[in-house]
């Protein structure tokens, strides 16, 4: 705080949104430990505990946390030093770099849109898919250690509503959780997408930062 830094977290609005709705789409987790996973062209997790946010992968700024269409996620800031000291960028170059240029569009080197590269067979396209997933579920390992356990996990956004793919490939590498995907449900989506034996349950909800907007 000295400094005038605070760690501030972003999609309050999406997650909001979710926050309320859930009493009526899943009364049976709204009480309960929630990790909710908004994967668009930013992506973040936000884990609720009772429908209040405890911890988000979002911080000071839009670039921690998750890889996303154009922005790294979670990096070394070695990395960053790395930028200035040896390549020599200048602030603003670093800059664009960071917010333009990484992430799945980095990696890949040919797309930041996430169903163009699900299309492709390039190694370089299913990199970028592949960390992606792992970041998420990297992610959500560490938001369940916060929530000390979790009760359901919840897709949305872009690539949560609309990619079964994505959403069976992050719910397999997180099964040790105690999740089971139900592959029909899934396809469907939902909005529950986990078998009934399954410790975890698992949706997909349409967000709905507009409408939180205009209730605003
Ligand atoms: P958003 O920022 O929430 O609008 O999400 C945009 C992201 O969602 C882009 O990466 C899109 O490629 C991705 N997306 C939208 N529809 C699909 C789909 N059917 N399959 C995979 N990704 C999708």
């Amino acid at each position: 705080r000295r400094s005038g830094l605070q760690r501030y977290g972003f999609h309050g609005l999406s997650y909001e949104y979710i926050a309320s709705v859930l009493p009526d789409v899943a009364p049976e987790i709204a009480q309960g430990r929630v990790i909710v996973a908004h994967l668009g062209s930013g992506a973040s997790l936000c884990a609720l505990h009772k429908g209040k946010s405890l911890d988000s992968t979002l911080g000071f700024t839009a670039l921690d946390g998750l890889c996303m269409g154009t922005r790294p996620g979670s990096l070394d800031p070695g990395v960053v030093l790395h930028l200035f000291q040896d390549l020599k960028l200048s602030a603003k170059e670093v800059e664009t770099v960071l917010y333009k240029e990484s992430g799945l569009l980095g990696i890949s080197g040919i797309s930041n849109d996430m169903r163009d590269l699900l299309g492709r067979s390039e190694p370089e396209a299913r990199l970028a898919v592949d960390y992606f997933v792992y970041r998420a579920a990297k992610e959500i390992g560490a938001l369940a250690a916060v929530l000390r356990g979790v009760d359901a996990l919840v897709f949305t956004a872009g690539i949560g509503e609309n990619s079964a793919e994505i959403r069976q490939r992050i719910c397999e590498a997180s099964a040790w959780l105690g999740i089971t995907l139900d592959s029909q449900a899934n396809a469907r989506k939902g909005p529950r997408i986990s078998t009934t034996q399954s410790q975890v349950s698992v949706w997909v909800i349409p967000t709905d930062e507009e409408l939180m907007i205009a209730r605003h």
